[in-house]
């Protein structure tokens, strides 16, 4: 693009770095390089005390050419055309790293959901998917949940399609309620893909899972399950920070009852079965593996020295700074990127969206041993790629997906 915003320029200096080890054809390298549709919306919403607000929100679809566009939607009041777009970047390569047949896309609305009502937020979501209803749907673009939003969204979303439409369409999004179309193990797929990939680099580093010390920024949906599954797989977990603070307890925390805690003080901080915490202090612990699964810009040029995990497991979006993830590199910090790391998510939105268009439901087993398979063929394949081309796993990560969407842009051939 010509003109763009740093989260979105950070994308860019990724993908520039993958593609020159390609020799990428200079007219593939342009168009994947540009969003194919950014769609900006004002959304009126009558408020609780009767007055009405405008809300801003957006839909990016970053590449449709493997299939429809995939993406989650954000409530935050941060939320930009500059960091949708990114994200809408981001999907579209991990889409292509997990092999799906997906393009990649992006939404956002401008918003403090914190300071809403359940029912300013369901106004607020039905506007936004009605001032959309002509560029989504289940062969289009198919929305999931992120930051702030969630299955209760995505029934909002859900039913108001199929009001649109005319009939129910359940395929239209992921992430939704189980008795709805939703698939079970989607609530815990990325945390369980993160910990697979986790689980996969220790064995090639030679680390012993059992035993080996983990800890985890944020805890959330992310956040949450990944430590309650390498917890499960027998890691340590010795400190686990969110939006309030955090708890350190070198000898591993109870991972259970600091969830039960959490969910009756809203954050983790103040659980008695450890000390207090801050992400500064976090970053720089001795541990085995470290799990950035809040936001992104976390790990940065400021503090990344500091990191002395030898894994780092990326389940946020792009929680490193270009420069952030070179220094790690640099200290021999294995990074597992995002596009790789936090891909359980969309693989097994993908498994739903499959059971959605076939009316046929999977037993979690089964869902789970597909995603399995799934995250260990990803991760094997970028990880040949970064011992074929001696490249860290992102630029490796890059450099499959460029592969793979690039080879079908050019099968597909212009349309003018
Ligand atoms: P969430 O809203 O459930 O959780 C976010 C967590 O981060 C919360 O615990 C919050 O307290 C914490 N947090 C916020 N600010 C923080 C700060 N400054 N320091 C420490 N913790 C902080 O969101 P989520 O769904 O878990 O998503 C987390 C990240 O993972 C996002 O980057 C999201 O895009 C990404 N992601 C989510 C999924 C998914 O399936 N949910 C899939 C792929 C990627």
């Amino acid at each position: 693009m010509a003109e763009h915003g740093p989260i979105f320029g950070a994308m860019l200096e990724e993908f520039d770095l993958a593609a020159r080890i390609l020799n990428l054809d200079p007219g593939i390298w342009r168009i994947l390089t540009h969003p194919k549709r950014q769609i900006v919306v004002s959304c009126p919403v009558q408020m609780d005390n009767g007055e009405i607000e405008v809300f801003t929100g957006y839909r990016v679809q970053y590449n449709i050419t493997l299939g429809p566009a995939k993406g989650g939607i954000r409530y935050h009041p941060d939320v930009s055309l500059d960091e949708v777009t990114a994200l809408s970047a981001w999907m579209t390569w991990k889409c292509a790293v997990a092999q799906l047949p997906f393009g990649g896309a992006k939404g956002g609305i401008v918003c403090d959901p914190t300071r809403m009502s359940k029912r300013e937020l369901e106004a607020l979501t039905r506007r936004y998917v009605s001032e959309l209803i002509d560029a989504i749907g289940p062969d289009k673009d198919v929305p999931a949940p992120d930051v702030n939003t969630n299955d209760q969204t995505m029934a909002w979303i859900m039913d108001t399609y199929s009001m649109h439409v005319g009939h129910t369409s359940t395929a239209v999004v992921t992430g939704k309620p189980i008795a709805m179309g939703g698939s079970l193990g989607r609530r815990e797929a990325t945390g369980r893909g993160v910990m697979i990939v986790t689980r996969e680099a220790a064995k090639h580093l030679g680390i012993e899972i059992k035993g080996a010390t983990v800890a985890v920024q944020g805890c959330g949906n992310v956040g949450s399950v990944s430590a309650e599954l390498l917890e499960s797989i027998g890691a340590r977990i010795v400190a686990v920070t969110d939006w309030k603070g955090g708890v350190v307890n070198k000898k591993g925390l109870d991972v259970q009852r600091l969830l039960a805690y959490q969910r009756e003080h809203r954050s983790v901080e103040g659980f008695p079965g450890g000390e207090p915490i801050t992400n500064e202090e976090l970053f720089a612990l001795d541990v085995d593996v470290l799990v950035p699964a809040a936001l992104e810009n976390q790990i940065t040029a400021e503090n990344a020295g500091s990191v002395r995990a030898k894994i780092v497991t990326e389940g946020a979006n792009g929680p490193t700074t270009p420069e952030g993830h070179r220094i790690m590199h640099a200290n021999g910090v294995f990074v597992i990127p995002d596009i790789l790391a936090n891909s359980g998510g969309v693989t097994t939105s993908y498994f739903e969206w499959v059971q959605d268009r076939h009316g046929y439901f999977w037993e979690e087993a089964e869902v789970n041993t597909k995603l399995e398979r799934k995250m260990c063929e990803a991760f094997e394949s970028v990880l040949a790629t970064s011992l074929k081309f001696k490249v860290d796993m992102r630029t490796a990560a890059y450099i499959v997906a460029i592969e793979r969407v690039g080879t079908v842009t050019k099968m597909r051939g212009m349309y003018a």
